[in-house]
């Protein structure tokens, strides 16, 4: 897809952050950049338009830059899976390991309908233990997670 290269280099890498080692991948540059940006979005748009998707579940705090753009577009809901304490409502939550120690998500009860089919959304999949903690809410929901979207990947980060 030629929209790639753009969509790449307006991606910052920021050396040592958070901590000595890390090469930070900054997706706030895109956001800058009004045509990588759409092209972003509308690359995922063009994927999930036509599959039935009724749910974008989107990881906080960067999947929610990408997600309700596309819900909106695909005419589905758009569901926020939040860091703990932040949601309001009664909630179920999935825990994840970290390189040092733990994490969790939450997700509203009743936001999701058993047979429902979702797409979760985040900015950048590394070992996949966030996606796979968003999947596991989704599905003791009912949901059918048919996909997740990310917009960068680092394979050399998966251990
Ligand atoms: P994983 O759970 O796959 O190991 O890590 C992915 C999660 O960490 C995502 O929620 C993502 O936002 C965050 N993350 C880890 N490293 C980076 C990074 O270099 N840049 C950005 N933007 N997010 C990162």
């Amino acid at each position: 897809d030629p929209r790639l290269q753009a969509i790449s280099e307006a991606i910052r890498v920021v050396p040592h952050f958070p901590k000595p080692g890390i090469m930070f991948q900054d997706i706030t540059t895109l956001l800058l950049d009004h045509k990588a940006f759409k092209d972003t979005v509308d690359i995922f748009i063009d994927r999930y338009r036509d599959m039935s998707i009724s749910v974008v579940a989107g990881v906080e705090a960067r999947g929610f830059m990408f997600g309700p753009s596309i819900a909106l577009a695909i005419g589905a809901k758009f569901v926020p899976l939040r860091k703990p304490k932040k949601l309001p409502g009664e909630v179920i939550s999935e825990d994840y390991e970290l390189e040092y120690g733990t994490d969790r998500l939450e997700m509203h009860v009743g936001a999701v309908q058993s047979g429902e089919r979702a797409v979760v959304v985040d900015d950048l999949v590394a070992t996949g233990g966030t996606l796979s903690a968003a999947i596991k809410l989704l599905e003791r929901a009912g949901a059918e997670v048919v996909e997740c979207a990310c917009v960068i990947g680092v394979p050399e980060m998966i251990k």
